[in-house]
Order: C-alpha cells, then structure tokens, then sequence
C-alpha cells in the first residue's frame, strides 16, 4: 500500500495545461450524467446516445453501434502518420449505490462503481481537446467499449474490426485506481493485470444414510480432497516467481448432518501473469479427474477463460511512463511496481497490437474518496479527470510526433 500524498502537493505540482484546466467543470458534468445513469453491460442505451451527440456536437466522425453498444471515433492530426488508439469502457455493475451525493445512480441497483463513468469522460475530453488542437501527424482512434465487467466487450469490437481501417498501430488505456492516491500513475511493463479463468464442478457421488457411509460414494470427501489438491497447484507447479491465485469460492452440498449427499457444487477462480500458465487449468482438470476417479465419483467440469493476463509493450509503457514522470509531479509520481491480480478485457486489444495500460491514482482519503472499487461507496476524486485528459493527449503528441 502507497503511504498519502497531502492534496496540496498534488493540487500545486500537477501540470495540466491551461486548455485543459478550462475542461475541468465540463468533465465534471459529463462524468456526474453518466454517474447518474449507469448502464449495465451491451445496454449503455444512454451512455452510447450521449457520447455520440457530443462527438456530433465536436464535428468529430463516427461509427455507433459497434459491438451493439461500441463508439469508435476518428481524429486525424495535420499531417499523415500513424494510427493510436486510446480505449475507454462504458459500462457500470449491479450494485445499489450507497453514496449520498446529488449525482448518485438515478437507476436502481446499477452503480458506476469501477470509474468507467469517469474512463468514458476522460476520452470525450481528449476527444474534444484532440479535435481543437491537431498538433500531431496521423490519426487518434477513441474506442468506447461495452461490457468490460463481463462478459466483455473489447473482444466483439475486434471481431468486428476495430483495430482494421484504418489499421490501429498501438493502443493506449487507463484504470481510474483507488487502491493509488491522486497524484500518482501506476505504470509497468509486462504483466500489468492478471488473467482471470472461472471453474464450476459438479461432483456427482451416490447419496445414503449417514450411518451406512460404505453404500455410498460421499461427495463431500472428495470435493474436499479436491479443494486441498488445489491448493498445491500454486505451491507445487508453479514457478515461485511467477505469482498466480487458485481460490475455491463456492462448496455447496448436504442438507441433512446424518445424511450423505448425492453431489457436491464447487466454483473457483484462478488468476496469473505468465501467459504460460494457462495450463493450470489443464492441471486442475486433472487433479479433478484423478480425484474423482480414485473414489468412484463422476463429475462436470466446466472452465471458462474469461480474460488473458494485461500485458504492456516494454517500450511504449516505457514511453508512457515518461510521460507520466512530466506530467504527475508530486511525491510518489509514477509508481512502477504496480500490478494487480484483478483483470481487464483490455488485454484482448494488448493481444492484437501493442500499447500500454495504465492506473491513473484517484483516491483522495481527505475527502472519504477512497473507498475499493465495486464497492458501494466508491467514488473517486474528479481532479484526475483533467489529469487523464493531459496523459491521453501527451501520448498523443509523443506517440504521433
Ligand atoms: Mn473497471
């Protein structure tokens, strides 16, 4: 955990350029309407409505109704060059806010509780400063995407050819992050966020009488052999510097003490950086196997890849993080040791070309601003927005020089 840097360093040392200082009450705005009308995954329906009559409003051309929901926008500079992308995602979760302010969710159990709100602000706001100021040779693709909680939106907006026409040749992101304070960017390269897999099993045993456990085949023994098993893929089978995470969340069975239950319902995850582990998840299969074979259970194993692990271009995270080190100046700056077990369909496009994903620090203790993300008291401070704006269109200008 990053020790607090007092608001005041930040407020005095961050170098947000006039213009878009001047932004500030309009990002503000636009970020407090989506907040107040969160949508959940492929039904931003309003959030989609909005960016594109800004984008109109801009003389900015646009494609809408990609992957359902998706916005792509074209910014060409002044002269010819290369094609960046800078991806924002739209969409919110179904938690009821718990938050008291005047801009809280006006939709029932649906929150902007991760900052996307915030994300999809920040890109309207280098949308606007970009199409103000093209000081830069070849063009700005903005990617607003659906769906990052889940089930994921970046991959469908490939598939539809995002990155094609014109060719995208790096793409850049960032996480508004809580977990940093405000004034400070997160930036690696390599493994920025994990990969994130999803396991249901069902063991199917041969129920009895509690009191007559020879007649039967107990699915509880044997999840719970499958349980401690798990815990030694980690341990045993992965290299100790390589981090990764297999946790059982779910074991479900029984309803009576003197009765043996006829299955057993388990769920987990599983989470690493390497992209060469994802044979853990042929390891787990497995273990499942041998274990259900050894005691005369059968069973279903369902595993699902959600998404692959984060992973940042040395050299243009290199180049972000430069930019990071000009722009963010204040006690903690750029803190290059960040990384996080949590996942991002972001790394669906890092598979297509490179580019650099980044957390932009946002939590602000002094003003109760510091709650995790998905958490229904989240909210984050709204001075980043600017400070997000002047990342995007500095790697614009660096990138497109
Ligand atoms: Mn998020």
């Amino acid at each position: 955990m990053v020790a607090t840097v007092s608001l005041d360093a930040i407020l005095h040392k961050h170098r947000i350029r006039p213009e878009i200082q001047a932004l500030q009450t309009e990002l503000v705005q636009w970020r407090r309407n989506f907040h107040q009308k969160p949508e959940l995954a492929f039904k931003e329906n309003l959030t989609a409505e909005f960016i594109a009559q800004k984008l109109t409003e801009l003389g900015i051309d646009h494609q809408t109704g990609v992957a359902q929901t998706g916005i792509v926008a074209l910014i060409e500079g002044k002269g010819k060059g290369k094609v960046l992308g800078i991806r924002a995602d739209m969409d919110a979760l179904p938690i009821q806010e718990e938050n008291e302010v005047e801009y809280r969710s006006q939709h029932d159990g649906i929150m902007h509780a991760c900052g996307h709100d915030g994300h999809v602000a920040i890109a309207l706001g280098a949308a606007k400063y970009l199409s103000e100021h093209r000081d830069f040779n070849g063009t700005v693709k903005i990617i607003f995407q659906p769906a990052e909680e889940s089930p994921g939106g970046a991959k469908p907006m490939i598939e539809e050819g995002v990155l094609k026409n014109p060719d995208v040749d790096a793409i850049i992101g960032l996480h508004l992050w809580n977990n940093l304070p405000l004034g400070t960017v997160g930036v690696r390269p390599g493994a920025l966020m994990a990969a994130a897999e999803t396991f249901y099993l069902r063991v199917q045993g041969k129920g009895g009488h509690g009191a007559l456990p020879h007649q039967t085949i107990d699915p509880i023994v044997v999840g719970s052999h499958i349980v401690t098993a798990l815990q030694t893929l980690v341990s045993r089978t992965v290299n100790p510097i390589d981090a990764a995470v297999v946790t059982v969340g779910e074991f479900k069975s029984g309803r009576a003490h003197n009765v043996v239950a006829d299955f057993a319902e388990l769920s987990g995850t599983v989470r690493y950086f390497n992209p060469e582990l994802r044979e853990l998840g042929d390891r787990l299969s497995k273990v499942v196997n041998g274990i259900c074979q050894s005691y005369g259970a059968t069973y279903e194993l369902d595993y699902i890849r959600m998404y692959p692990p984060t992973i940042n271009d040395p050299a243009i995270a290199a180049l972000v993080k430069t930019i990071a080190e000009e722009t963010i100046e204040t006690p903690l700056g750029v803190v290059p040791e960040c990384q996080t077990m949590g996942s991002e369909d972001m790394a669906f496009f890092l598979q297509e070309v490179p580019g650099c994903y980044f957390f932009l620090g946002s939590a602000n203790p002094h003003q109760d601003l510091a709650y995790p993300h998905h958490h229904p008291r989240f909210n984050f401070d709204e001075t980043a927005l600017g400070m997000g704006v002047e990342m995007f269109v500095r790697c614009v200008e660096k990138f497109l020089a």
